[in-house]
């Protein structure tokens, strides 16, 4: 492989993170991630999301832990 794979990673990040995507891809980004700090700090940011967003739909989140959440997206961000 010459290609790093963050093109791929982050293409795919979102299908990845909803469990869309064959098991080749899956196994393809997941091995991408382990070795990619840039991809997998974004795949957690978009997990983080996902659940917030899962959690705000169930039930009314607490205006606590969306600013929780969103502190927590900037520090990984900041992290780059
Ligand atoms: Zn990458």
């Amino acid at each position: 492989m010459t290609d790093c794979g963050c093109e791929k990673a982050k293409a795919e990040l979102e299908e990845y993170l909803h469990n869309e995507l064959c098991r080749e891809d899956v196994a393809d980004i997941t091995e991408h991630m382990k070795s990619c700090d840039d991809c997998s700090a974004e795949a957690e940011v978009g997990r983080v999301l996902m659940q917030a967003i899962q959690r705000a739909c169930q039930e009314k989140a607490p205006a606590d832990l969306r600013s929780h959440v969103l502190e927590r997206i900037r520090e990984v961000q900041s992290s780059h």
